[in-house]
């Protein structure tokens, strides 16, 4: 009788709000994923967490002293992963994040190379993006890797200081010239002999990471990894 009722108050509640996977709306999936088993499987992962000397390693190479680096998944046009991130930055959907920020932890995790990771900082989005979208989607992915690979999340240590426009169609150097003082490290003691994660949602040219990170590599004894849920390279 118990199961019966609690079968029917299930149903009901399918009914009422509807849980479809976001890959392929089957509605086989579990009530804390976002993604069907099948639609998981199929996401690019690429396993660099694990693998040294990995593409976004090389990213880095010469232009900023980093432990490690690694992203989790290719980023593809038209892809399910492309879906998920429009979701998270441009539709509202905050829960994507904490989701993403899941898979990540996993495999931060699974690999040994992330271990003496001290704490998670959010790549710092401009206010300006961050009042219109309502949250800093970096922020999301660091409280979803945070739920399943424990490490504290300094929030407030490294902040954002100008606002620069959408910077898509430039090259690097430009992009490089324009990120001059856009960051700052409002607390260095925070981040003081620390090893330091810099998350982030996608890697692409590496310039935005480079010019945060560059600017916490200045605080005394501080290291720095980066991690970022997708990668095009
Ligand atoms: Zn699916």
């Amino acid at each position: 009788m118990k199961n019966l009722i609690s079968n029917i108050s299930s149903s009901i509640s399918h009914l009422l709000f509807p849980h479809n996977c976001l890959g392929c709306a089957t509605d086989v999936l579990n009530d804390d994923d976002l993604i069907c088993a099948r639609c998981l499987t199929e996401l690019p992962s690429t396993n660099f967490f694990s693998s040294t000397d990995n593409p976004i390693e090389k990213i880095f190479y010469g232009r900023m002293k980093i432990e490690h680096a690694a992203a989790g998944f290719y980023f593809t046009k038209d892809s399910l992963m492309q879906h998920l991130l429009v979701q998270l930055k441009y539709k509202s959907n905050r829960e994507v994040g904490v989701y993403l920020g899941k898979l990540i932890g996993y495999q931060l995790m699974q690999s040994n190379r992330f271990n003496d990771v001290e704490a998670l900082i959010p790549l710092p989005l401009n206010t300006k993006k961050e009042f219109k979208r309502g949250y800093n989607q970096s922020m999301v992915i660091c409280e979803g890797i945070a739920k399943v690979w424990q490490k504290p999340i300094l929030k407030d240590a490294v902040v954002r200081t100008v606002f620069t426009e959408t910077q898509t169609h430039e090259n690097r150097i430009n992009r490089w010239q324009n990120m001059d003082g856009v960051f700052a490290v409002m607390n260095p003691s925070a981040i003081e002999n620390k090893h330091i994660l810099l998350v982030d949602d996608v890697v692409t040219t590496g310039a935005t990471l480079e010019a945060c990170g560059s600017m916490m590599l200045q605080t005394i004894n501080t290291k720095l990894s980066i991690a970022c849920v997708a990668c095009t390279v």
